[in-house]
């Protein structure tokens, strides 16, 4: 794999485009977590030493499916970083608007337009016009081809940011990783069911939590009772199931709550045995012993997506109690996404992890050994640019 590096090119004097991924959970308007923009403020630093003429960030946050939602704006992003800067930060009203003319602008959230998603080369053209070097440190995005990190590269020379090449760097070391290979794959997104089947060519054994584990479970006839699981899924699950039982270790009890709530009432229950109407909320004791055994022995282990609702107290034993054993172990331990990174933040574990990543699906599809649509787009920058330096 070969791309250029932020060392490779000399941004002084010039205007450099930098997709960062700063899509932060909100709450009212206030950023809850800011790990995000944290980890994306090695490479604007190192940019920023350089004297660039101008520097102007794009990103996207949440789904806000090609339309304006006042939810959805970069407003409280733009904030934070320049708090975090120490310097202004200019906000553009809209990611193709005129960029103004400060130092350093933020502009509008990228999928308020359709054609972001679509990876449209006008639309990409356009965001490339303003500067003359465009950086992407936004891993999280880099399984998908949209304008900013795919057609974009195809107007400027483009290189990957710090974050970025860490977490290729990183990820390496999962993608020929030394055996036993444990992954263990939670979270409430459906769509992580897909990338599992290359997971597992990898994987010797999967360890399933969360709403995923709900989904399986359901799908091979076990009454979850009334958990939250996905219906679009039930049948990719159930022939997953039927492919990679062997390497599949399901929750075998659970802690249950009468209601998707903090303050819910609660008990431990085998899986199989939920009262009607209640649901699961973290995975119990038995099952935490089950995975503890299959850790014990992994010499590589990955992480993506939580195995209970953690935000809650009460049903976050099963997250930490896991986190804390990976934080002992001695293997390689790759961390992947927004949840389960923000959990080990929240356990205060960073510096015990080999690598803490910051994109779920792209993890799981780099893991998995699938091209990263960002990275292909960097190879073929650097091939065609370093052509026409030889020249
Ligand atoms: P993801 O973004 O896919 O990593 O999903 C993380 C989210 O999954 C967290 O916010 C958890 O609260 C949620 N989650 C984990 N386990 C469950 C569960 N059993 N029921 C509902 N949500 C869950």
């Amino acid at each position: 794999m070969k791309f250029y590096g932020l060392d490779d090119f000399d941004f002084c004097g010039k205007r450099v485009l930098v997709r960062v991924d700063f899509n932060v959970p909100l709450s009212g308007g206030k950023i809850t977590d800011d790990l995000k923009i944290k980890k994306g403020l090695t490479t604007i630093h190192y940019i920023l030493q350089k004297q660039p003429s101008q520097l102007i960030m794009i990103s996207h946050l949440g789904r806000p499916e090609g339309k304006y939602v006042a939810e959805m704006s970069l407003k409280p992003v733009a904030q934070r970083v320049s708090e975090l800067l120490d310097r202004p930060v200019a906000l553009a009203n809209d990611c193709l608007s005129d960029v103004p003319e400060d130092e350093i602008v933020l502009m509008e959230n990228l999928r308020f337009h359709t054609e972001e998603e679509a990876n449209d080369e006008k639309f990409a053209k356009k965001l490339a016009s303003c500067a003359e070097l465009y950086v992407n440190d936004a891993f999280g995005t880099a399984h998908r081809a949209h304008a900013s990190n795919n057609a974009v590269t195809r107007f400027l020379p483009s290189c990957a940011g710090h974050l970025m090449q860490k977490e290729i760097e990183n990820l390496s070391k999962a993608l020929y990783p030394k055996h036993p290979y444990v992954a263990i794959v939670g979270g409430a997104k459906a769509d992580k069911i897909t990338f599992i089947r290359e997971l597992g060519q990898h994987a010797d054994k999967l360890l399933f939590g969360g709403v995923l584990a709900n989904t399986v479970l359901k799908a091979i006839g076990t009454d979850i009772g009334s958990s939250l699981y996905d219906k679009e899924t039930l049948g990719t699950a159930k022939k997953l199931y039927a492919d990679l039982g062997k390497k599949i270790v399901l929750p075998v009890d659970a802690v249950v709550a009468n209601k998707f709530s903090d303050d819910a009432e609660s008990k431990i229950v085998d899986v199989g045995n939920i009262p009607n109407g209640w649901l699961i909320l973290d995975i119990g004791p038995k099952t935490i012993a089950l995975f503890k055994a299959e850790l014990e022995k992994a010499k590589t282990i990955t992480w993506t997506g939580c195995i209970g609702v953690f935000e809650f107290a009460r049903f976050a034993k099963g997250t930490e109690e896991l986190a804390e054993f990976l934080a002992e172990s001695e293997a390689v331990t790759i961390i992947g996404g927004g949840d389960s990174a923000a959990s080990i933040e929240k356990y205060q574990l960073e510096d015990k992890m080999t690598h803490i990543g910051t994109g779920g699906g792209a993890t799981l599809d780099y893991l998995g050994g699938k091209e990263l649509p960002a990275l292909t787009a960097l190879e073929e920058n650097f091939a065609k640019f370093s052509r026409v330096k030889e020249q």
